[in-house]
């Protein structure tokens, strides 16, 4: 204790917080060591029965070739919820599996599924929770022939026929993060526990706790405006597959996989200065309506390798943001440039502008500026910045229903905020039209308030 160290023992001792410490279960004086000199263990290679790397994030496991699927088109419920607990309930190392694995699961099959991971660590907050918990897409997507789009509980998870016959099993997904997490999060998180799901009561028993999660969440950055900030943040996390995209996160439009808000980004900095987050000052504003600054385009600049100059937060008409490919929904132009459409990833049907969120994918991703097209996430459908430089939110004219609904109180806040409250009703959906005729003419039945509006193109 002199010299700095400190103690732990089995004896009685009176202690000293941080330096003399008792502990009386043999078994568990090493990990109070470890924790408290900080000591951050570099963990072997994940050790599961498919190869593991970044080579292996985007890979996709089409349909044909999967063996079970959670979530998604699917159907089935799928979450993934990542919360710092006490000390004394997190078991690191421990992985439990709840219901059936994929090895007692017929192939071709689908299930719901929960990834629960409890956190402990000296250092670890609650505003930390999102960024580490976003990183599961990352380190489940590494895993040859694991499959992982979405987050919280818009989820979609594919293991492949040629994984599992491996031997690749959910249970490994608890060793894949346990492993990671520890890796990358060392100096915050100490002990790392999984669990994992998939027995449907117990996956619908736990969603409660999560939703009311991920609201607070949502609730802690809502109350912040772009303008009341002068530092925005870049993210970077998606470069390894989309090398020229970089996302730019204001407090009121966050990333485009819908897992990375201001304030998430802002922890993710404090958490590790040279990760993927970082945070820019805006500058000069050099277009107050179509939200473009000087130190953005700078960031933009270096962020593509040159490719682009310059980027605008509140139109998708001219020098939009990219998408890398994890967008939530894709907003396009109707041939009409009258109005916009909004299409959620897990809509497989025909849309108005005659393309299938797949095809729109393929146009709007990869880090281009697509003019009429950007990806997103769902939240910013509802901010104030929604394509405000475009007419915003009263220019939807289509969604498909599933997102209407899922979103409904919000929209219908939003709708009222604007002085539209009968608005929601007027955005047709796939059991009204999914054509360009029908929806001219369900615009012109309801008259829809962008038909008031000017084109898109002039
Ligand atoms: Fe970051 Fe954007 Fe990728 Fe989300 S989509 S992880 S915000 S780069
Ligand atoms: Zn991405």
């Amino acid at each position: 204790m002199l010299n700095g160290a400190c103690i732990v023992t089995d004896q009685p001792v009176e202690g000293i917080p941080e330096k003399l410490v008792q502990v009386t279960e043999p078994g568990k004086m090493v990990q109070e060591a470890i924790e408290l000199r900080g000591i951050k263990v570099k963990l072997a290679p994940v050790n599961i029965p498919v190869a593991y790397g970044p080579a292996f994030e985007g890979e996709v496991v089409r349909r044909p070739d999967t063996y079970t699927e959670a979530g998604g088109a699917s159907k089935t419920l799928a979450f993934e919820l990542l919360r710092v607990r006490p000390e004394d309930e997190v078991q690191d190392g421990r992985i439990e599996v709840i219901g059936p694995d994929v090895d007692a699961m017929p192939e071709g099959g689908k299930t719901p599924i929960a990834i629960l991971v409890d956190v402990y660590g000296k250092r670890m907050s609650e505003d930390f929770e999102g960024v580490l918990e976003r990183r599961i897409h990352l380190f489940v997507n590494y895993a040859e022939g694991a499959w992982h789009t979405g987050q919280r509980n818009i989820l979609w998870i594919r293991l492949s026929k040629p994984a599992v016959a491996a031997g690749l099993r959910f249970k490994h997904f608890g060793d894949i993060l346990i492993t990671k997490l520890k890796e990358e999060f060392g100096n915050i998180v100490s002990r790392v526990q999984v669990t994992i799901v998939t027995d449907e009561n117990e996956v619908r028993k736990r969603l409660p706790e999560a939703l009311e999660v991920y609201a607070q969440r949502d609730a802690r950055v809502a109350g912040l405006t772009d303008e009341s900030v002068d530092t925005l943040y870049v993210c970077t996390l998606c470069s390894s597959f989309a090398p020229d995209h970089i996302c730019i996160i204001t407090p009121e439009r966050l990333g485009l996989c819908g897992a990375v808000n201001w304030l998430d980004a802002k922890a993710a900095e404090e958490i590790d200065p040279n990760g993927p987050n970082r945070g820019i000052l805006k500058g000069e504003c050099l277009d107050e309506t179509k939200g473009q600054w000087r130190g953005i385009n700078e960031a933009v600049f270096e962020g593509t390798h040159h490719k682009i100059e310059r980027f605008n937060a509140y139109t998708m008409m001219e020098d939009p943001m990219t998408s890398c490919g994890c967008f939530e929904v894709i907003v396009a132009m109707t041939a009409d440039a009258q109005a916009v459409i909004a299409v959620n990833r897990e809509y497989a049907g025909m849309t108005p502008i005659g393309m299938k969120f797949s095809s729109l994918a393929g146009s709007v991703g990869g880090g281009r500026q697509t003019p009429g097209f950007i990806g997103i996430g769902r939240k910013y459908i509802t901010s104030r910045k929604f394509i405000s430089a475009d007419g915003g939110f009263l220019r939807i004219a289509w969604m498909p229903r599933e997102l209407k609904e899922a979103m409904r109180d919000a929209l219908q806040k939003r709708a009222e905020e604007l002085g539209e409250p009968d608005f929601v009703d007027k955005i047709a959906d796939e059991t009204v039209t999914t054509d360009a005729e029908g929806l001219m003419e369900w615009m012109v039945k309801v008259d829809h308030p962008a038909l008031r509006m000017p084109p898109l193109l002039s």
